[in-house]
């Protein structure tokens, strides 16, 4: 890899981690760090001393980002996958990882550099027009809620457009005037979103988030070569990775009511199949609503960013490995 973190443009799906450092909760539990992230791309295992590990303890990948990495550093990682979407071409950022392993505050992060660096580019194209629209969604339980309008934004339908694919049903769809309209409205979706976590206990584990901007331009003058672009880049904060692991299918964990999240599984399995390429036979977007809804912007042309996040907590160590094994299956 290139300094900065990305690689070629080409490059359809980078798959990078972020380890945070270990959180107050953590520090007065005494746990203790089992994570080190040796070299930009390589992350190791640190088992306590006499422990026998017989798994593998090291793990590589487009870039690895230490607890001392800034955010800025971890969208630099990303930054040609967000604005590819400016040149119309699909892209999508997921955070991925297990509950407070640190997904919501990368993903704001790195959306407020992205919108940032967005208007940027507007500023210093002056020869095409740009028009922006914001949507915001939540999947919960497979109902999808509208984050730009709580009042009648619920258990939302997904209908099959013949030329737009996949499109959620009466989501709003707000025109953006300016970056301090587009902040004031993720702002917005944030907001609602916490407001779900409040009233239903545990919410922002279980539910993932989308993020929608929808971009498109068109060159100003010279109308023999009118070039328009539009395309979608989605910001998307996942539920918790523990959602999807294997030890959730045992009896008292689903006595305990966490069931899989299905929208996490299908997500897993079709990247998984992506990223093994065209060997891998049908790709099953259509059977959770996560898949369904960013189906156009998943494989194809489309570009994709997997942010894996992880405490570095010996206490959290398999849900660390599960997140890598994932991570390392994604590439
Ligand atoms: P998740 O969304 O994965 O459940 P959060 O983003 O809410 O996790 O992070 C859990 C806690 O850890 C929050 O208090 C957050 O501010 C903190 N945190 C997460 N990542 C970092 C980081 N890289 N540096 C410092 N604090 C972090
Ligand atoms: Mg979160």
């Amino acid at each position: 890899s290139t300094p900065g973190g990305t690689r070629s443009k080409e490059e359809k799906i980078v798959v990078t981690v972020r380890l945070r450092p270990l959180s107050k909760r953590e520090i007065s539990l005494k746990d203790q760090v089992a994570w080190e992230c040796v070299d930009d791309n390589t992350i190791m295992y640190k088992p306590p001393p006499h422990e026998r590990v017989n798994q593998p303890t090291s793990f590589t990948f487009d870039r690895v980002f230490g607890p001392s990495c800034s955010t800025e550093s971890v969208y630099e990682g990303v930054k040609n996958m967000a604005l590819s979407a400016l040149s119309g071409i699909n892209a999508t950022i997921f955070a991925y990882g297990q509950t407070s392993s640190g997904k919501t505050y990368t993903m704001r992060g790195i959306t407020e550099k992205a919108v940032n660096d967005i208007y940027e580019h507007i500023m210093n194209t002056p020869e095409r027009d740009f028009s922006m629209k914001i949507s915001g969604l939540e999947i919960y339980n497979e109902n999808v809620r509208d984050l730009l309008n709580s009042e009648t934004g619920h258990n939302l339908k997904l209908l099959d457009d013949p030329e737009k694919g996949t499109v959620v049903d009466k989501l709003v769809e707000e025109k953006v005037n300016n970056d301090q309209h587009l902040r004031h409205l993720i702002g917005i979706c944030e907001a609602q979103r916490q407001v779900g976590e409040t009233a239903l206990n545990d919410t922002s584990s279980r539910s993932h988030q989308i993020i929608r901007l929808t971009i498109e331009s068109t060159m100003r003058e010279n109308a023999d070569c009118i070039r328009s672009f539009v395309a979608s880049l989605n910001f998307v904060d996942l539920a918790g990775s523990e959602r999807a692991s294997q030890t959730q299918a045992d009896g008292a964990r689903l006595r305990e009511g966490c069931h899989i999240n299905l929208s996490l599984m299908t997500l897993t399995t079709v990247i998984r199949k992506l990223s093994v390429g065209k060997r891998s036979g049908h790709i099953p977007y259509r059977d959770s609503k996560l898949t369904r809804i960013l189906q156009h912007s998943l494989g194809g042309n489309a570009r994709t960013a997997i942010i894996c996040t992880l405490s570095p907590a010996l206490g959290h160590v398999e849900q660390s490995r599960n997140t890598l094994y994932f991570a390392t299956r994604a590439k």
